[in-house]
């Protein structure tokens, strides 16, 4: 069964991105020519214009920058994932990503509230995308264990 969730379309520029989320790694586009980070994947470096990109590994740990808990009105494909948490993630490396935050207090996640990457493979697709979870101490500091 095709999912209902609106999944990536990877493009030729993101496409080793979602390869490595396949493989459980969340890797970050850099610029061989500036030596910036870049994201989200692009044709080209938006500071120096190069098209010389590359690939790192990103260590996958970070915090919350800012992060919502959808409890209603949920889009198409979401609905049976209320209450879901979202959140903008800046990275250890610097660059930020949107993604899902779950596990145990995501939904009482704050500010500033260090994460760690994992990877969601989603049913009957070959998708497999990062979202990430609290680190323990916050995770317990929430005291919840939903969603
Ligand atoms: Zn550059």
């Amino acid at each position: 069964m095709l999912s209902a969730r609106a999944l990536p379309v990877p493009t030729a520029w993101s496409a080793p991105y979602w390869e490595a989320s396949k493989n459980k790694r969340l890797v970050l586009q850099c610029c061989n020519a500036c030596n910036r980070l870049i994201m989200y994947p692009k044709r080209f470096c938006p500071f120096c214009l190069s098209e010389d990109l590359g690939w790192r590994d990103s260590k996958g740990t970070g915090e919350v920058y800012s992060v919502t808990v959808q409890r209603t009105a949920a889009p198409t494909g979401f609905s049976d994932r209320v209450p879901y948490v979202l959140v903008i993630v800046r990275l250890d490396e610097g660059v930020q990503l949107m993604s899902q935050l779950i596990g145990p207090g995501a939904d009482a996640a704050r500010c500033g509230d260090r994460v760690s990457v994992d990877f969601e493979d989603i049913s009957g697709t070959d998708v497999t995308l990062p979202v990430f979870r609290l680190d323990r101490a916050h995770a317990v500091a929430n005291g919840k264990d939903n969603p």
